[in-house]
């Protein structure tokens, strides 16, 4: 028979900040594998790389136009413009040994390397080039501006020299470091492994996403929204069948993870203080778990503890709780196994557009979209805010953090809201740039 546990169970009372560290504290980066460079997307580098050569390698031009030397175009007016005398053309993959001599050029194509000697680009846009009267026929290129010295030249490592680390171990590879890493001759990358987490749904009154609830039955929405919220994670989910409430199931269950080689099982329901709320008592026979009420809202009943060494986030059983348990202590420490910089999920400012009263005396994480409205962010709730609202949870973007104490939120309230979709950034990634530049397109 299930026994009840307890309302005098000892249940610790935690903020979400001592929570998560207690959580992150029992979690390293796990082991690396070298995986071609492709696969690498998503997933999280596992050593610095270094370039292995200049890029671009070698000067080169960065617009259609004409390699000239920049010291004869001094004089060009549109009304007095210069004539130079083709030498040569080098198109993309060519080269040319010919070089520019005072009162010659170069007809060259974007990416192709500059010609000794040559000092500036002339774009074909500032010359006589595709002219009724142009003077190509006769092998001359007429100027109409004068052009800076040096425009339109790519210098040779103006992106990355060699030898520099252009990416560091902790960073997250998406399309632009893979762009970076092709560049740099990174055909296999080494990148940590992913976490392989079990996820355990629990509860009698539960039936998978095939059947029709009969009554006083609903269907497993957590072993799957959590599913995904790993796989999004960079995780590997396995979703084990739906666990009765017996104490049977749950261990057999559990024996199941342990025997695939989870590195972090992940339950929701069962947490609480109801009369069959048995993850509980297997837990704490089983495993060292520590259950706590954490000051949030929703999903104040976590547990944590490990099971056979396995570390375990039991999550609470409403739809809207399992996710942002999961969010706020799940995905960290996710990130953390994987070995990412950074772990936390950016926070903007903005004003709050709705009311709300809740008389809870926890920190509140609400369900907003964001709409910039010129320079100010608006927070627009996306529902109502029972933890059983799943849709609610769908149409946000954020969760606009209202803090303990404040029962009432008043139209304007400008409150920090967590971006659900934008990503960890590593504390140190602050870059300094004197003058962007810019040139071509
Ligand atoms: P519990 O934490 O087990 O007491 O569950 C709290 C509430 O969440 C109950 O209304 C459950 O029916 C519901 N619930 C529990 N697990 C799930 C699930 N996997 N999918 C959808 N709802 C659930
Ligand atoms: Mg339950």
């Amino acid at each position: 028979m299930n026994q009840p546990i307890m309302p005098s169970d000892a249940i610790v009372l935690r903020s979400v900040e001592e929570a998560r560290d207690e959580i992150l504290r029992h979690f390293s980066p796990l082991s690396s594998e070298t995986v071609p460079l492709m696969q690498a997307l998503g997933r999280v580098l596992a050593e610095d790389v270094q370039a292995d050569i200049d890029v671009p390698p070698f000067a080169n031009s960065a617009m259609d136009g004409y390699a000239v030397l920049g010291a004869d175009l001094q004089s060009v007016t549109p009304d007095t413009p210069v004539i130079l005398r083709i030498v040569s053309e080098v198109p993309a993959g060519g080269t040319t040994e010919t070089a520019v001599e005072p009162g010659t050029a170069i007809r060259i194509m974007t990416g192709a390397p500059m010609p000794p000697l040559a000092d500036t680009i002339v774009p074909f846009e500032e010359t006589d080039e595709g002219h009724a009267d142009s003077l190509h026929a006769q092998g001359q290129v007429r100027i109409f501006k004068p052009i800076p010295l040096g425009a339109s030249v790519r210098a040779a490592g103006e992106d990355v020299q060699a030898g520099t680390t252009v990416l560091r171990r902790g960073t997250l590879i998406r399309a632009a470091e893979i762009g970076v890493l092709a560049t740099v001759g990174a055909a296999n990358v080494a990148v940590f492994r992913r976490p392989k987490v079990a996820i355990l749904a629990t509860g009698d009154e539960l039936v998978d996403v095939g059947e029709q609830p009969g009554p006083g039955q609903i269907r497993n929405a957590n072993g799957y929204a959590n599913a995904a919220q790993v796989i999004a994670a960079g995780g590997e989910p396995l979703q084990l069948p739906i666990a009765r409430d017996t104490e049977q199931e749950l261990n057999d269950r559990l024996n199941e993870a342990l025997a695939w080689g989870a590195d972090l099982f992940m339950t929701s329901g069962g947490v609480s203080v109801g009369d069959y709320d048995v993850v509980k008592k297997v837990l704490q026979q089983r495993g060292n778990m520590e259950f706590w009420r954490v000051k949030m809202k929703p999903g104040k009943p976590i547990a944590f503890g490990h099971i056979e060494g396995v570390p375990l986030l039991g999550l609470p059983g409403n739809p809207v709780s399992a996710m942002v348990g999961f969010e706020l202590f799940g995905r960290p420490a996710l990130l953390k196994l994987q070995g990412r910089d950074g772990y936390l999920r950016p926070t903007i400012q903005a004003t709050f557009t709705g009311s709300l009263t809740d008389r809870a005396d926890r920190r509140q994480y609400v369900r907003v979209r964001v709409e910039q409205r010129g320079s100010e962010f608006l927070a627009h709730l996306t529902g109502e805010q029972g933890s059983g609202v799943l849709t609610s949870m769908m149409y946000a973007d954020g969760l606009m953090i209202v803090p303990e104490g404040m029962t009432h939120v008043e139209p304007g309230t400008e409150l920090p809201v967590l971006m659900l979709h934008w990503p960890e950034i590593a504390p140190e990634q602050v870059f300094e740039v004197a003058d962007a530049g810019a040139d071509c397109c």
